[in-house]
């Protein structure tokens, strides 16, 4: 054994779940980076820049999930790479059967469409539930900001999207026109003396009107995530279910262990099968009656289940048409 393989004390075992992938080449990895909801300091940038150029290969790759990846990495100076990002507080990702990094927007703290602290948020679940063993399959969480909802939380095992929920004081209106010539939603039409009026049942919870009133008529009545589970891509696509409004940015960590609770307990036996696919086996009724005793307030009580897409590359082989089939 020469003497760098003798410093390498990384358990080759455990590679990949430590966030070490094997790539083609002999001897080579791609080391998965903790990068929760994709945000670094600049210092720890230029670090991460250092160790990819003394170590890895002439690129740096970024995930889906908005990790960074150093690729081509020999496994005898795992040791060296980690030491050295750990100087600037860098860790390796986890993959695996467990809670992964949380991915997420910009938040509220610079983008004028955030309602939720997004970024706050990811922190909060990486710190106190990443790399927690589900004792099944992996498990995904996603924040958005808003119901823009760029970082498509409902494929996540359990995403958030941050909402509003306005209110109207007419007292205080002007009648300039802008709530109602701003709703994408139809959520707010035209009233007399151009006054506007407000159709709950068309609103999205975007906040726009609130931001747009120069008069402040509009204001919040209340604020916080709402919160799908289930969802999933990837081979076979689901999409997650709404299972709760308004939930607080404070109880988001106690609401995903309600959840990992009940996954763990409901997938006993199965192996290795993800959320949505438990929550259909179950019946969401029965997996919604486990968040809402802790959470009666925010739980929804009409409900969907989570949907399989049909994106079937089977049978779609060229020359083969696509039928009626594929489309349902
Ligand atoms: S989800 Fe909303 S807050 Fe987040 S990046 Fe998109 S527009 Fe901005
Ligand atoms: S919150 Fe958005 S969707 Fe709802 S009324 Fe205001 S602008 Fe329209
Ligand atoms: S934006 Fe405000 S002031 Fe203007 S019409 Fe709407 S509620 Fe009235």
């Amino acid at each position: 054994m020469t003497e760098r393989n003798k410093q390498t004390t990384v358990d080759l075992k455990n590679l990949k779940v430590g966030g070490f992938i094997k790539e083609r080449g002999r001897d080579l990895f791609t080391v998965r980076l903790r990068v929760p909801g994709g945000r670094l300091s600049v210092k720890r940038l230029k670090k991460i820049a250092q160790v990819a150029e003394r170590y890895g290969g002439e690129f740096v790759h970024l995930s889906v999930r908005q990790s960074i990846e150093l690729v081509n990495i020999n496994f005898r100076d795992f040791d060296a790479v980690v030491t050295e990002l750990g100087e600037s507080g860098q860790q390796v990702a986890s993959c695996g059967a467990r809670v992964r990094v949380p991915v997420a927007c910009g938040g509220c703290e610079y983008n004028p469409n955030g309602l939720m602290d997004t970024q706050q948020s990811s922190l909060d679940v990486d710190r106190q539930l990443f790399g927690t063993a589900t004792g099944h399959h992996k498990f995904k969480v996603g924040f958005s900001g808003c119901p823009h909802d760029c970082p498509k939380a409902a494929i996540n095992d359990v995403g958030f999207v941050g909402i509003i929920e306005p209110e109207l004081a007419s007292a205080a209106c002007l009648g300039c026109g802008l709530c109602f010539e701003t709703c994408r939603e139809l959520a707010i039409t035209e009233g007399e003396s151009r006054k506007p009026v407000f159709h709950g049942q068309n609103c999205l919870l975007c906040g726009d009107c609130v931001k747009v009133c120069p008069a402040g008529a509009w204001t919040v009545r209340q604020r916080g995530y709402a919160v799908y589970a289930g969802g999933k891509w990837g081979r076979k696509p689901v999409v997650g279910t709404l299972v709760a409004l308004f939930l607080p940015g404070e109880e988001v960590v106690a609401f995903i262990a309600e959840i990992l609770d009940w996954y763990g307990a409901a997938a006993d036996g199965k192996g290795r099968v993800r959320l949505g696919q438990v929550i259909l086996e179950k019946g969401i009724n029965a997996f919604l009656n486990h968040p809402r005793t802790k959470f009666p307030h925010y739980v929804v009580t009409e409900f969907g289940s989570p949907t399989a897409i049909d994106t079937r590359l089977r049978g779609n082989l060229p020359g083969q048409p696509l039928s009626d089939s594929d489309f349902r």
